[in-house]
């Protein structure tokens, strides 16, 4: 038996079970081996019985003295019941409910049984105990007195059946290469992987399997590490076209703007512009909390490189998005003669369009993933900026960089990359997550802004929020309500957005504009949706979360979420950040359909505040990075198996090792292992 060796293989799986294990993505002996634990029983109290308390974890060694089975008072029930007995005592024990203890065990035979016993009018008792055969031959116990792991299952296959083929397995485990350098062993001091897969799986004892939990999150951590190094490394190979920095005309642009820059929006800028000036490709992540303004800061350098007479594409994850941004930039740019076009799946005359994007007519291009499509192939493109970037990928980037280097013929050659989101990393996460990008934060939000007001809304209290919402429509300001559905669905007991519209539009609001948007409306009629709720002739807006990223309609002043416990912190966070956009007083009101504990803490939390970053350092302390906005979706939290984005202590420590190896082998090229393994690594990192 090899690494390589199918599951199917090992002696005494069946041919029914084997397929089951590749339901959960293990086909070979390594993959099983790799199959971490999400947690363990720990088992190990071995005692006698005379020393049994009840509610205590124990293991005792017995032998069965006696072992029938009878049917429940009702007949509902399968009982087996024994008496077992040590040299200290006797105990009873009863099975509910599971057949095949009958066919495993007789009288007569020497068992561990592991669980806590309970005491009833009868005396102390074990109630489904875990179970196994004491083998004289063989000495290592799966199942009971020890610290057994529970691994994540799908219901048909059980946790014996795992660990019986995870122990198989286990003869494997010397074939296992240990990748990582000598040095870096001795001075993380880290447990030999072969070591740390043993122990991880089947640990003698807490100790040894902290330390192999240590040197498994070593592994990912490193790879991710060391391949955000490596990106960073091959970019400083790569050509850029030096952007000259038009000074009198930014000043200009700048001065013109209809409010003032904010200080972080104004170093954000000149660092964007100092990179765009270098000859290496700039690959930068602006990250700022929601309505801070990043896009007036993208603006300043898209003018940089329009002046220049190079092509900019603009790349947005939804359409919806992208023809707001297009109309954004139109308005910003109007007294220029820049061409300016916008690229979606659906626009009409694509095919012109293109030609024209090909020969260099437009100068800036905004656009969904249509930017990448075949046929496109720019003229000169030097800048590209990516808006809400964890809804994209390294592939989405690759390509462009592709379509540029073969349209300038040069093999080495990038364009500059500006990355944005509102993803509110903290800055420590961020450096294991995005440590391929340079990292700008506008971190103050622009001076004319008031404090949203967060309210979550009784039902009873339903109707005085209409009568607000009219007064706010009265005054001119706009509305937008937002379901998490788009049809009702019997099942979730969710608003939909066709319900709620229908309700609003035909009872609540009779006499004011409403309109209906969500993914499945055509995109030309989402296009006019919106250019017609920005020129404020559609009053309230009924959505489903498709507004959530990058929409700005700054006379909008009014946020009411339905079903609001359906949305995570942070993504009611986004929603919220939709108004509150300009000099009037905002407002977000919660509706939930659920009167949970767990439901009313969110709806608090995000009611106290209006920071992002704190309520990612919210959901991370509730929920996990998994939860944090963005990090699922940027893809990385697949790769890690059992590393966590907090393990600082590990973090810590590959920092330091990463640096090192990277100082006296920049490219990895003594470090061929390595270089395989974060291939491997790769593999497994699933973009949307
Ligand atoms: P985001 O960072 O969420 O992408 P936007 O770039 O869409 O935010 O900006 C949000 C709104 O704030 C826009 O209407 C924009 O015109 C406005 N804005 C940007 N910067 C400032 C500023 N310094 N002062 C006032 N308003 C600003
Ligand atoms: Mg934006």
């Amino acid at each position: 038996m090899n690494l390589n060796t199918p599951i199917k293989d090992i002696s005494k799986i069946t041919a029914q079970v084997a397929p089951k294990f590749n339901k959960l993505g293990l086909r070979t002996i390594n993959d099983l081996l790799f199959y971490f634990p999400f947690r363990y029983e720990d088992y190990s109290n071995l005692i006698k019985i005379q020393d049994i308390q009840p509610g205590i974890l124990l293991t005792i060694k017995v032998k069965i003295e006696l072992l029938e089975s009878r049917r429940s008072f009702h007949k509902k029930m399968l009982l087996v019941e024994a008496v077992v007995a040590d040299e200290t005592g006797k105990i009873k024990v009863i099975w509910f409910n599971q057949r095949y203890i009958q066919r495993t065990m007789v009288a007569g035979d020497e068992v561990y049984l592991s669980g806590k016993a309970i005491l009833t009018d009868l005396g102390l008792e074990f109630h489904n105990p875990t179970f196994e055969k004491v083998n004289k031959y063989d000495k290592f116990t799966a199942h009971t007195a020890r610290i057994v792991p529970i691994y994540s299952t799908t219901e048909k296959l059980t946790q014996r059946q795992i660990r019986f083929a995870m122990k198989r397995a286990l003869v494997a485990v010397p074939q296992i290469l240990d990748w990582l350098p000598q040095d870096i062993m001795n001075t993380s001091k880290l447990t030999r992987l072969q070591q740390a897969i043993y122990q991880i799986h089947f640990p003698l004892n807490n100790q040894e399997l902290e330390k192999a939990k240590f040197r498994l999150k070593f592994n990912e951590i490193f790879l991710l590490q060391a391949r955000n190094n490596l990106i960073k490394q091959e970019l400083l190979h790569l050509q850029a076209e030096k952007i000259i920095f038009k000074e009198k005309e930014t000043r200009e642009f700048v001065n013109n703007l209809p409010f003032k820059l904010t200080e972080s929006q104004k170093k954000s800028a000149w660092k964007i512009i100092k990179d765009l000036g270098k000859s290496k490709p700039m690959n930068r992540l602006l990250e700022g909390d929601v309505g801070s303004g990043k896009t007036i800061a993208a603006a300043i350098a898209i003018l940089n490189v329009l002046l220049n007479k190079k092509q900019v594409a603009y790349m947005a994850p939804t359409e919806i998005l992208a023809s707001q941004q297009f109309l954004a930039l139109n308005n910003i740019f109007k007294k220029y003669n820049f061409n300016i076009a916008l690229l979606t799946r659906s626009v009409v005359k694509k095919n012109i369009l293109i030609k024209k994007i090909n020969t260099g007519e437009v100068d800036l291009v905004i656009g969904t993933h249509a930017l990448i499509q075949d046929k496109v192939n720019f003229k000169d493109l030097d800048f590209v900026i990516i808006d809400e970037q964890h809804r994209f990928g390294i592939a989405q980037r690759k390509e462009l960089q592709n379509k540029a280097r073969q349209q300038k013929d040069k093999k080495d050659f990038s364009p500059h990359f500006l990355s944005m989101t509102a993803t509110p990393i903290p800055r420590s996460l961020a450096l294991t997550v995005y440590g391929d990008l340079d990292l700008s934060v506008i971190d103050e939000m622009p001076k004319n802004r008031k404090k949203i007001i967060t309210k979550i809304i009784e039902p009873h209290e339903r109707k005085d929020a209409y009568n607000f919402i009219n007064s706010e429509i009265q005054k001119g300001r706009q509305i937008f309500v937002v379901c998490p559905l788009i049809d009702p669905s019997d099942k979730l007991g969710a608003k939909a957005v066709k319900d709620v519209f229908e309700k609003l539009d035909k009872k609540v609001f009779k006499d004011i504009k409403i309109e209906i948007l969500h993914g499945k409306i055509k995109s030309e009629k989402k296009e006019k949706i919106m250019r017609e709720f920005l020129e404020n002739k559609i009053k309230i807006l009924v959505s489903t979360s498709v507004i959530e990223v990058g929409i700005d309609i700054p006379n909008a002043t009014v946020m009411m979420i339905e079903s609001a416990e359906r949305f995570g912190l942070a993504q009611l966070h986004q929603l919220r950040g939709r108004v509150g956009r300009s000099e009037h007083q905002s407002y977000c009101f919660l509706f939930t359909e659920s009167d949970s504990e767990n439901t009313f803490k969110r709806m608090q939390a995000l009611a106290q505040s209006v920071n992002g970053f704190e309520l990612a350092e919210k959901d991370l302390e509730f929920r996990g990075p998994g939860e944090v906005y963005g990090i699922k979706q940027s893809g990385f939290y697949d790769s890690l198996k059992i590393a966590k984005l907090t393990d600082w202590p590990v973090i810590q420590a590959v920092q330091i090792e990463i640096e090192k190896i990277f100082k006296s082998d920049a490219n990895l090229n003594n470090h061929a292992e390595i270089k395989e393994k974060i291939k491997d690594f790769e593999k497994n990192v699933h973009f949307e």
